[in-house]
């Protein structure tokens, strides 16, 4: 049977250089009516965008309604989906060679995020890398990310079964586990090497740079 291999987009494969807080500003302000005042004080490593906006309607005071939901992630897609089209994402050292090889090597590659799906692709076309993958889940399916990852493995092609998981966060690393995957955690993002070694990753790479390594070190733990 083939196997198949889960990546978390931002951290992991591309960094989408901060358009996505801002884009979270005028998108919130746009479908809930008010200013969200502390921006640069959001969080989002390892978070869901579901979990973001409602967090951000918590803090001033307004219900988040599906509808309102709704359109803030319309809105955040259009914004995000402009501001990368100035302004490319970066995609880290040896990405796209990690995904060709595993590709080559007749591994199915899905996508497993807290980007609602608009976001997600628009982030991964912009990045050239959405060509890569075959299936995924999304903030849109879930809020939490063990339960995105479970989404995920319902929709792997039929004759490919999910090895392992591999993400930037202590929290790709539950996501991970929470669903018998293997966790491989790459330190690109914004966590330690360390940290993400003492979060329980099965294997801690520093980056993609030599993919070639790369790509052995994940197969060795299928
Ligand atoms: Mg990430």
């Amino acid at each position: 049977m083939r196997s198949a291999v889960l990546f978390d987009i931002d951290g992991t494969l591309l960094y989408a250089r901060g358009i996505g807080r801002a884009a979270f500003g005028t998108a919130f302000e746009a479908a809930y009516g008010v200013p969200y005042p502390n921006l640069g004080g959001l969080s989002f490593v390892g978070a869901t965008d579901s979990n973001v906006v409602r967090t951000m309607a918590s803090e001033c005071g307004v219900d988040s309604t599906p509808a309102r939901e709704e359109h803030f992630f319309l809105r955040l897609a259009h914004a995000i989906d402009a501001g990368l089209s100035q302004n490319q994402p970066l995609v880290y050292p040896g990405v796209p060679d990690l995904l060709g090889r595993l590709t080559r090597r007749g591994h199915a590659l899905g996508i497993i995020t807290g980007n609602v799906r608009a976001t997600a692709w628009s982030k991964l076309r912009h990045a050239g890398l959405d060509h890569a993958f075959s299936f995924g889940a999304y903030g849109d399916d879930h809020h939490e990310r063990p339960a995105i990852a479970r989404i995920a493995l319902g929709r792997v092609p039929s004759n490919a079964a999910v090895r392992l998981l591999i993400g930037d966060t202590p929290l790709d690393i539950q996501a991970a586990h929470a669903n018998g995957l293997k966790a491989v955690a790459v330190a690109t993002g914004w966590v330690s090497a360390d940290d993400l070694a003492a979060a329980g990753a099965d294997l801690v790479l520093p980056d993609f740079a030599d993919a070639a390594a790369a790509a052995a070190r994940i197969e060795a733990l299928f």
